[in-house]
Formats: C-alpha cells, structure tokens, sequence
C-alpha cells in the first residue's frame, strides 16, 4: 500500500509493451518514454513469464492480440483469471475497427487502435487506465483484511446495510470463533495461526459465494457471516462446521458457532452479531456442543442472569441468601456416624422462590461477585460451628466451598484467617472444598496458596474430584486432607461395574496419599452399603439428608446425640 501511494507520487511506473512487431512497439514505447519506465516483450510466452516474475512492478500491459506462440487473446484470458495478475490492467491494441466492444468483455481496461491515434490521446488512456486500476487496488485494501481478504468489519457492517436496504429478505447472522486459537499460536507460532485463518477465510469466502451474502474477519480468531436466511440451517449446520474445521487437518482445533436469525424485529446489523457473538461466548467451554442459536429462550436466560446480578447486593443485605447444612456420615463403623457438615447456599427470591446454586454461582463466578456471596457463607458457617459448640458442647467442622476465583485472591489467607478468630472457632474446623478442575489453572501458585492454607490449619478438600482433567502426576503430588468423589461415579455405582471399578481406584489413590474419601450423592442404601464394601470412609447424600436449613439439621444433631 505505502509503496502503491509512492509510485502515485510520481516515481516511475513500470509498463509492458508485448506486440511482435519490432517498429510498433518501438513507437509506443516513444511516445510513453519520457513517462513512464517501459519493458517489452515480443510474444505472449515472454509477456508471461515477464509478468510473472515483475507482477509487483507492472503498472499496465499494452498487448497486441495477434502475436505468434501465445497470443494476446490467450493471454489477457490468463491473466484476468489469475488472482495475483488480475489486478494489472490490460490495454488491447486493435487494428480492427469495431473489436473494441469485444476487447472490453474480454476484461481489458481500454484499448488503442491502429495505426495509432494522437500521442496525447495514447498518453491519456494510458494514465487513466492506470489511475483506475491503481484507486480500486486502494478500495480494495480499505475495505479488506489483509490477512483473508474479507471484509474488515467497518465495511461488513455498511455493505450489511445496503444489502438490507436493497433487498429487505431475512437474514442469518453467523459468529464463527476458533476454540483456544491462542494455544495454536503459541504451539505452533503466529505464521502457522495465519495459515489457519487464512484457509478458514477462503471456506468462509467460498460459502458466502454459494449462498450469497457477505463475511469478514471481525477480530483475531472471529469472523462474521450474513447469508440469506435458510429454515434448514440448522440441519445443515453439523456437515458445514465439519467441511470447515477439515483446515485443521491433523490438529484438534475446533471452532463453535453462535446464530441470530432475523425474526423480523426492526434490529439493526451489529445488534444481530452481539446477540450471535454472545451465543457463540455462551458456549466457550462446552467441548460437546459447536454451535447455539440466540432464540427467545436464551434472550429469557439472559434477562434471568441480568437480573440476579444486579439483585444481588441488595439480597445480601435483606438476607435473602440461606446458608443450608448437609451432614456427611462416617459409614466405617457397624452404625452410621454424623461427623461433618457441608455448608451450601441457597437464594430465597421473593418472586422466583429458592433457586439452586447451580444458576448463581457461575454468573457471579464470572464477574466477580461470588467473593462477596462466599465470605458471607464461611462467616455464617463458622458462627455455626460456634453456636452448635456452646447449643450441644460437641464440634461439628463445617465444609464450605471455596471458588476457584477466590482461590487465587491474594487476601484469602487473611479473610479466612479473621473469619475464623473473630468467631471463636479452629481453623481446622472450617474445611475448605475446592473443586478439582480449579488445581489446573495455575498449579505452581495453586500448590503455593494451598500450602499456605494448610500451614495456617486450614483443611482442604478437593471436590468433585473425577470431573476434572488431573492427571495422576498431579493429584499425587497435590497437598490435601480429603479426596470428595465426583457425584457422576456414584450414580450408576450400582449398575455400571466399570463405575465402581473406578471408584475403587481412586479410594486406592487416596490410601496412598493417606487421606480419607468422601463420596457425595449418595441416594441409596445400596450405594452407602457397596461404597462402605469397597473401603469408603465418608458419604454424603440424600440417601442420609438432603441439605437442611439450620432449625432443621439442629433437630438432626439431636437426634444423632439421644442416639449415642
Ligand atoms: P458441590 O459442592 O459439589 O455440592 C454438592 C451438590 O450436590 C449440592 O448441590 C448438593 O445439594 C447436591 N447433592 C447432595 N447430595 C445429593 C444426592 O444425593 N443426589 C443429588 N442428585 N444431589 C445431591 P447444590 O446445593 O445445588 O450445589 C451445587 C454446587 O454449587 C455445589 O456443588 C458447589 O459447587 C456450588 N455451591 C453451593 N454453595 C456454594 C457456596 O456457598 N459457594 C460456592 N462458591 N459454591 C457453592
Ligand atoms: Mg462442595
Ligand atoms: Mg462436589
């Protein structure tokens, strides 16, 4: 492009002359000399090869069309055709009056009669030919990923419109983003990623030409497709994301896709792709799903989301939050033995009633606000243990759990720290549940954090463990006090051989880091009666009590106590 705007500013351009006749292209050449740098060539064979190897440096090709071995016609025909040679424009020398209209169909930019015309009228054509060709090179460029040679965004958004405006038919709006494209750059380098991009932009390019419609590469890794709208897209999405990811040929890349279709609201453009990108980020981590549709039922979820974030706060304050107990039984002995509880959170909505977990903790997870939610659960855990104390003159640790976004907060040895002195009660009584896929993330700052925990006497637990992707190198060298199964192994625990296999291996795995094994979701005496066969020390489930609210698992202690 810089060197494009110099050469307009004057310094020479290069022109091929290609005519076999020796005094033609000597005349020309004259009357173009003091201009303008000049090549020639005698055929077409040469003129190729020429402009082949010069393609950078060629302004403009003045081609007779009868010439032996190539002629001009073949020749013009190759180069409009060539994707690197097309943009060099052509002008035909013709001795035939009324081929000119031929000339043009055939792609040349101009042409010139014989015998020649004016040098003035020569000169002319010439410089106007090339000023077109070099100003659509310039348009070309502006409007254009240099990398793919789709639209850039800016360009996308304004033809979308136009598109819109001219033929008012509903459209698809498709976001198509490369699942952890970062770690192909860093594994391979940047020139392999470009390579990638660039074959996916030319499937990308060669849809949009099928279906009609318009793509460009919008950022990085993330390209945006607007195509007629299509009742079958759907159905054929599965066999158009496989013929795409065939340009990650032996790697395991894969891509996903989120979709808006036009449902005729009055929407502009760029909000159709907010709402497809957002589909596409909503299943950023879900390695079983490819592609989401933003329909009515994910626009409720999100208005759901929104408002449990900014309700928050103010549920906090009113209390709405409730911290539920769930006991763990130790089942070595011949008689059931409450020895533990679990604290888990509930939100008490005046509109919605109590809504589980599972919907609010990866929403605040995600910006933040969990940090918040879990040091009101650990201080309203630790007031417990502290009344359970003085109620019934018997300690009852208490898990809670930890995320693992508070994991990695700087002050969380010091929050737990106070927590635990400004409510009377033994560091070792608060455990600490910390899932399992959370030990990846970083594990030289993860062992540095737990070993700091644990040095303090807090105990840790890894949750869910099986769910995650650990591999054994890590899990053994990890520093914990309780190994909690992942609730999935236990399930079919009792149909499935291959799941109590498993569970046995990993009670064996916590033999050897000496630590003893919690399974949760245990639902029945079958389950606790198989697990206890198999050497499991701790069970937690609906099978003994499903999570309680406090006047309820107070009743429970009771009972365990008169029992004794
Ligand atoms: P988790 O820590 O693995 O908790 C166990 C989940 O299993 C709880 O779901 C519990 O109610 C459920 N459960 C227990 N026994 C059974 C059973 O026999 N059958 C079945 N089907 N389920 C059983 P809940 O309370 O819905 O919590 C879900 C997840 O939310 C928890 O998984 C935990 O990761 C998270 N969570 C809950 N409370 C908190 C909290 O205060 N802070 C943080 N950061 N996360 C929390
Ligand atoms: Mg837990
Ligand atoms: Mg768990």
């Amino acid at each position: 492009m810089k060197e494009l705007l110099e050469r307009k500013k004057g310094l020479h351009r290069r022109i091929l002359i290609v005519d076999d006749e020796f005094i033609e292209r000597e005349m020309l050449g004259e009357m173009l000399s003091g201009l303008y740098e000049i090549i020639y060539a005698e055929n077409g064979a040469v003129a190729l090869n020429i402009t082949k190897t010069q393609r950078e440096n060629i302004s403009l090709i003045i081609l007779d069309l009868h010439m032996p071995e190539l002629d001009g016609v073949s020749l013009l025909k190759i180069i409009r055709t060539d994707s690197e040679l097309r943009r060099i424009p052509v002008i035909v020398l013709t001795s035939e009056k009324g081929s000119e209209v031929e000339c043009l169909q055939m792609g040349a930019a101009d042409f010139i009669t014989k015998p020649y015309d004016a040098p003035e009228v020569v000169r002319a054509r010439v410089a106007r030919s090339i000023e077109l060709a070099e100003d659509s090179v310039i348009i070309h460029e502006t409007e254009r990923d240099i990398l793919t040679g789709l639209f850039n965004k800016e360009f996308f958004f304004e033809y979308g419109k136009r598109l819109n405006k001219q033929n008012n038919i509903p459209m698809d709006a498709l976001v198509i983003d490369i699942n952890h494209f970062h770690i192909v750059n860093e594994l391979y380098g940047r020139a392999y990623g470009n390579i990638i991009l660039q074959r996916l932009g030319n499937n990308i390019h060669d849809l949009v030409r099928r279906t009609g419609g318009l793509a460009c590469r919008s950022e990085n890794d993330s390209f945006y497709i607007y195509i007629p709208h299509d009742d079958e897209l759907e159905k054929k999405l599965p066999q158009f994301i496989e013929k795409i990811s065939e340009v990650f040929s032996e790697h395991k890349i894969s891509i996903r896709i989120g979709i808006y279709s036009d449902d005729g609201n009055d929407l502009d453009i760029e909000r159709h792709f907010d709402y497809a990108k957002r589909a596409s980020q909503s299943i950023r981590n879900k390695y079983t799903t490819s592609f989401n549709f933003y329909d009515s039922e994910f626009h409720k979820k999100e208005l759901f989301a929104e408002r449990l974030i900014n309700e928050m706060d103010k549920a906090l304050t009113d209390k709405q939050f409730k911290v539920f107990y769930q006991p763990k039984y130790n089942i070595t002995g011949d008689v059931p033995k409450l020895v533990s509880a679990e604290a888990l959170i509930r939100w008490d909505h005046p509109e919605y009633g109590m809504i589980s977990p599972g919907l609010f903790i990866p929403l605040f997870e995600h910006n933040g606000l969990i940090h918040k939610l879990d040091m009101y659960v650990w201080n309203e855990a630790a007031g417990q243990i502290r009344k359970w104390r003085e109620m019934f003159g018997l300690t009852l640790p208490v898990s809670v759990n930890v995320s693992r976004v508070d994991v990695f907060d700087p002050t969380l040895l010091d929050q737990l720290d106070s927590i635990v002195s400004k409510n009377s009660v033994s560091s070792e009584d608060l455990m600490l549940e910390i899932t399992e896929t959370a030990y990846t993330d970083d594990s030289d700052k993860f062992n540095e954090i737990i070993f700091g925990l644990r040095n303090k006497g807090f105990k840790i637990e890894m949750d869910d463990f099986g769910s995650g992707y650990s591999s054994l190198n890590v899990v053994t060298s990890l520093d914990i006090d309780v190994l909690k199964l992942d609730m999935q192994f236990i399930k079919n625990i009792c149909s499935d051989t291959k799941n109590s296999k498993l569970v046995s291996i990993m009670i064996d795995i916590a033999r050897l880091l000496e630590v003893p094994v919690v399974a949760e979701g245990v639902e029945t005496r079958e389950q606790m009666l198989l697990l206890k066969e198999i050497g499991c020390d701790i069970v937690q489930g609906y099978y003994f009590s499903k999570p309680l609210p406090v006047d309820e698992f107070e009743a429970l202690i009771k009972k365990e106590i008169q029992g004794e």
